[in-house]
């Protein structure tokens, strides 16, 4: 029998109606012949709650309970899933992750699975069962204590499933019918595209669009699962969601597929540091060591053997960075006249495979951004990705602009 993944979000099983919703669509693909494996969420809201109550017995707490207790959520919605499956006279049951068992790291809130031994559930299904209903999000490490993989990695759970039993797809049921050219809440004109390249989609993950966890979509990209992000709320259809694929599925598109943004973001600058061998190194190890999630990276000229050093990062981490650079200052590991925080500015970025074979993308972003007064601070680039930091007031003007600019409210 082939088989098929279908992972449903915290909001397509955030009640029983829509669980009972859910499984209706499970039905239909076992009626069409699949073996089926389900991957759940917890309800929606709920692991936020589980971990506020975490933080509120114990601030420091301790991972391994942090993550018994965030786990849990899953654990319900898979028994609920399967008992309404089985009302349906379908033949399911649940599987918590050391059940299958999902084998991790011991890092634990943001595990990685190492492996996933399909016999269990496949002997299973060789005994008549229909569904495999799991529960996303966690496992177990080697020393046999539960394991989570992080916010929203009930994503990669499935994109694991799919790839360690060779399902023809996998099926990601959110509370969106896809992925659009933008954020749909920032310009009307945002079009839902039908297919977008691993490459294109890792890109909008990691720059902020939230419709799947970036580590699935590299996991995706890895194994060459073909993903599809759709609505639990629409009607089934062959044309429905999004497909994330191979780029040589896709025929046609656009040079540019998607405009992404994030918020908040701060621009920080070290004025005068000297500029010799190893310095560098000696800036971003500690910010690294920091937990700082340091993007873009710009060292100016330099004059006199002396530079100024930017870099951006998230905005609630300025103040880390701040502590990292004194600190490294101060045991005179480095020495800078002065370090100058700006957080108010905004990500915007385009991305496209076509970029690879049309020249032209970068000058015609920074002419459109020019042509509405908005200044760039900023310009990092990749082979398939144009970011710019700008003030964060011109963030929807920004995003606006590029989407008319790059026609892409127009399929390619
Ligand atoms: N329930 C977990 C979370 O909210 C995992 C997931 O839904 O993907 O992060
Ligand atoms: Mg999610």
């Amino acid at each position: 029998m082939p088989t098929l993944v279908m992972k449903f979000g915290g909001t397509s099983v955030a009640n029983l109606d829509r669980i009972a919703r859910a499984a209706k669509r499970v039905a239909v693909e076992v009626a069409n012949g699949y073996d089926v494996i389900v991957i759940v969420s917890a309800m929606s809201g709920k692991t936020n709650e589980l971990v506020g109550w975490v933080s509120e017995t114990s601030p420091l707490y301790d991972a391994h309970e942090y993550d018994a207790i965030v786990s849990s959520g899953e654990n319900v919605t898979a028994g609920l899933m399967a008992l309404r499956l089985q009302e349906m006279d379908i033949p399911a049951r649940s599987w918590q992750g050391w059940q299958v068992p999902v084998l991790t790291t011991d890092a634990h809130a943001s595990a990685r699975i190492e492996e996933i031994p399909t016999k269990n559930i496949t002997a299973k299904f060789g005994e008549g069962m229909k569904v495999a209903v799991v529960a996303g999000f966690q496992g177990v490490s080697a020393a046999g204590r539960i394991t989570t993989l992080g916010r929203g990695g009930s994503d990669t759970t499935a994109v694991a499933f799919a790839a360690a039993f060779g399902a023809e797809r996998c099926d990601i049921y959110t509370d969106v019918d896809g992925v659009y050219t933008t954020d749909p809440r920032i310009t009307s004109k945002a079009r839902k595209l039908d297919k977008i390249s691993f490459e294109e989609m890792l890109e909008l993950a990691s720059l902020g669009a939230k419709v799947l966890q970036t580590r699935s979509v590299e996991l995706a990209m890895r194994y060459k699962v073909r993903l599809r992000v759709l609505s639990s709320f629409e009607e089934p259809s062959d044309s429905a969601g999004t497909l994330v694929c191979d780029e040589e599925e896709i025929m046609e598109s656009n040079v540019v597929a998607g405009v992404a943004y994030s918020r908040d973001e701060a621009k920080m600058t070290l004025i005068s540091v000297a500029d010799r061998p190893g310095i560098a190194a000696a800036i971003f190890g500690p910010l690294s060591d920091a937990g700082v999630n340091v993007d873009m990276i710009v060292q100016n000229i330099s004059e006199e053997g002396r530079t100024d050093m930017t870099f951006s990062c998230p905005k609630d981490q300025v103040l880390r960075a701040e502590k990292a650079m004194n600190d490294a200052k101060t045991s005179g590991a480095i020495n800078f006249h002065d370090l100058v925080a700006d957080e108010g500015v905004a990500k915007v970025s385009v991305v496209g495979i076509g970029m690879r074979s049309h020249t032209g993308v970068a000058a015609k972003m920074f002419k459109v951004l020019s042509a509405e007064g908005i200044n760039i601070k900023v310009i990092t680039t990749s082979e398939i990705k144009i970011s710019v930091l700008i003030d964060r007031k011109y963030m929807e003007l920004a995003v606006q602009a590029l989407h008319d600019a790059f026609e892409l409210d127009k399929a390619g």
